[in-house]
């Protein structure tokens, strides 16, 4: 059994901040992680990122991953396991895990004094006839094929969803000569920067706003899309179908919160369709409705890297703090507290505060 001071799950960008900010205080921390490098999403990330100054604007993802990555591999106070799922928690606040070893599996259990809980979201699926066949891909998934394993996809790509995720990936698909025969979005409006939508149409790449995924067709594999145009109660218009040739369908639809853990461990949990859908709530300390234990980054609300790695920073300052082990932590939380509140000023973050109102009105509602 281990028995670290405090447990983080997820060496993404929160999950790494939160060890390390912990780690800083002098208190003992276990960071674990699925995979085999840290880094979570940042490791596929190849653009350069926005963001504050303090959080590596203008930096590319990789390039953060691997800063961190060093910072958590030299630092004394982190016990880094990689390869390692966490499979579940327990109501004696044990957590298993199954970690791989050239191959074999072996079986873990941990029961951390305090536990952070930074294990960011999965891709939301879409559902519509032909969406199984080979050839259809969460949008993460063809980034990671792409800028990881340094695989092509496919020739020619049709991508569902216009927010910054599906902008992003289409400019990348066309960086590594992947034709993009449309970018398709159901909102009258395109969600992400208007920076990423001018990339893509400059290279002559088709938005089409107001439209979504009628069908995806093939004998054995991917061949073509069908798209059509929706009403404002996103319901196709028949008439208006257009095909594509495609061999890559591409859904960029949203994320969901990771939350099976905090489920499991019976913190308070309520639908906010802002924040990705079902979320913890948590207070201004990170801190869930369960003492000990805190969530950070895309787990507590699907947001962005930056802010990730500030929630992340401030709910292991927070879990150090309530171990008596962050004697400056009133200051250290304000400061993070006032970065945090900079980058969800404006309107790139009006999203996120109406989730996070949305989120308070529910708990209060629900006593
Ligand atoms: C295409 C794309 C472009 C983006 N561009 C930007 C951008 O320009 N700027 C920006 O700020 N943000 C950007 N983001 C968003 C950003 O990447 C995420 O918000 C951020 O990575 C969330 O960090 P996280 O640490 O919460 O989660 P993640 O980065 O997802 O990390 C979670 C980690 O937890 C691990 N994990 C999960 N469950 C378990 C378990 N049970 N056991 C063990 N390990 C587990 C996973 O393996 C993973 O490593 C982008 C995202 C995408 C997909």
């Amino acid at each position: 059994m281990l028995n670290p001071q405090v447990m983080v799950v997820g060496a993404g960008p929160a999950g790494m901040s939160a060890a390390l900010a912990a780690a800083d205080c002098g208190v003992k921390v276990l960071l674990v992680d699925f995979f085999s490098e840290p880094g979570g999403q940042l490791v596929k990330q190849t653009h350069k990122f926005f963001g504050s100054r303090g959080e590596h604007a203008g930096v590319r993802g990789i390039e953060i991953a691997r800063l961190l990555g060093e910072k958590v591999r030299t630092h004394l106070g982190v016990e880094l396991l990689l390869d390692t799922q966490v499979l579940g928690y327990y109501p004696d606040g044990v957590l298993t895990m199954e970690r791989t070893v050239d191959g074999e599996s072996e079986y873990l259990k941990a029961r951390p004094r305090r536990l952070v809980v930074c294990a960011g979201a999965s891709e939301k699926p879409l559902a519509f006839p032909g969406n199984d066949l080979p050839g259809v891909y969460g949008a993460g998934a063809v980034q990671t094929l792409m800028n990881v394993h340094g695989v092509m996809p496919g020739r020619r790509a049709v991508m569902v969803g216009a927010g910054n995720i599906g902008l992003i990936i289409s400019y990348q698909l066309r960086q590594a000569r992947v034709e993009v025969a449309a970018v398709v979005e159901a909102a009258p409006v395109i969600g992400g920067y208007a920076v990423h939508a001018s990339k893509i149409r400059r290279l002559g790449v088709p938005i089409l706003t107001s439209h979504s995924v009628k069908e995806a067709h093939g004998e054995r594999e991917l061949e073509g899309v069908t798209v059509w145009r929706v009403d404002e109660r996103w319901q196709g218009i028949p008439g208006s179908e257009r095909h594509f040739e495609a061999d890559v369908l591409c859904l960029a639809v949203g994320l969901s919160p990771l939350a099976e853990l905090l489920w499991q461990a019976g913190c308070r949990m309520a639908y906010v369709p802002e924040l990705g859908g079902h979320v913890p709530w948590h207070d201004e300390h990170q801190q869930t409705s369960v003492p000990g234990i805190f969530v950070a980054g895309d787990a507590a609300g699907v947001e962005e890297a930056s802010s990730a790695m500030v929630t992340g920073r401030m709910a292991g300052l927070a879990a150090a703090a309530s171990l008596g082990s962050c004697p400056h932590y009133r200051e250290l939380a304000g400061e993070a507290r006032a970065q945090l509140e900079a980058l969800r000023a404006g309107p790139p973050g009006e999203k996120i505060r109406k989730g996070l109102a949305r989120l308070e009105e529910v708990a209060r509602r629900a006593g």
